[in-house]
């Protein structure tokens, strides 16, 4: 069996409620102190977004998950954010989020913190009201063929957010590096690319799932952005303190980077 398809076939085990437990709740998601992981990922996209270079008519969102903390900032600045994962749970997930159903996870606390660092004084149901109407496209996606969506989005992203998906989805950094580029087919010229990501780690635990991570430094990121064909705007890291190390994954550190597409092809 290749590698990829062992990934695939532990992505069938991925439950979401066991993800969402061991990534979004404390002590990762402990919002008293910008030292924990979630608000410096928070912090990172609100900043990045507030600088308003980075908008348009459509977001595309590469391996949502059962996840929209890294929508809320970028929510402001597109008409349309188009989510995507490759599980139909995890689209499901989303869905019954979007549509406000009973017994979804709780993220008005994350919804709470980021129109807090974001300053304007905006009601978070307001914020979580604008997502939920924006969100209007959850598609299949399989960032390992060179058309991740099955067919060309038309016409291209303006964007494209991609948290912790791509180095959770490949076997080695060749891997890695490949589907970065099927996905920047996605982006028009000229148009922006923001990404956060595992720094060091092997593996992480989803319920029954351990699912394999390809270890990344800081400089197989940028490589695989040059080979990519994008200009790196900004790179941060934050190295995973201690108290964090709770045993779900192995990850040292936490990558962030805002590139673009150079406008000629
Ligand atoms: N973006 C979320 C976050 O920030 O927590 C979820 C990241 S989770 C570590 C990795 C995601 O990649 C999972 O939701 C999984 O279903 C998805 N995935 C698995 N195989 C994939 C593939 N071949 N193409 C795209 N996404 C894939």
């Amino acid at each position: 069996m290749s590698s990829l398809s062992a990934l695939r076939e532990g992505y069938e085990r991925f439950d979401p409620r066991a993800y969402l437990h061991n990534n979004y709740l404390p002590p990762r998601a402990d919002f008293s102190s910008e030292e924990f992981v979630v608000p410096w990922k928070l912090r990172c996209l609100a900043e990045t977004f507030a600088t308003g270079e980075i908008h348009g008519r459509t977001l595309i969102d590469v391996g949502s998950g059962p996840t929209i903390y890294q929508l809320l900032s970028a929510c402001d600045h597109f008409e349309e954010i188009v989510a995507t994962d490759y599980l139909a749970v995890n689209r499901e997930e989303l869905r019954r989020w979007a549509r406000g159903d009973p017994g979804t996870f709780d993220w008005s606390p994350f919804i709470q913190h980021v129109c807090k660092i974001e300053g304007r004084g905006e009601p978070w149901q307001e914020k979580e009201r604008r997502l939920r109407a924006r969100l209007r496209r959850i598609l299949p996606i399989d960032v390992h063929r060179s058309e991740p969506l099955g067919a060309p989005l038309r016409p291209r992203a303006d964007a494209l957010l991609s948290a912790f998906c791509l180095e959770a989805v490949s076997p080695d950094r060749a891997a890695f590096a490949r589907a970065l580029a099927h996905v920047s087919s996605l982006l028009r010229p000229g148009g922006h690319a923001v990404l956060l990501g595992a720094l060091g780690e092997s593996f992480y635990l989803a319920g029954a799932a351990r699912l394999p991570v390809v270890p990344l430094d800081e400089g197989d990121v940028r490589r695989a952005l040059d080979g990519a064909g994008f200009v790196l705007r900004q790179f941060r890291s934050y190295a995973m303190p201690a108290a964090l190390r709770t045993g779900v994954d192995d990850v040292d550190g936490v990558f962030f980077a805002h590139a673009q597409k150079p406008l000629e092809e």
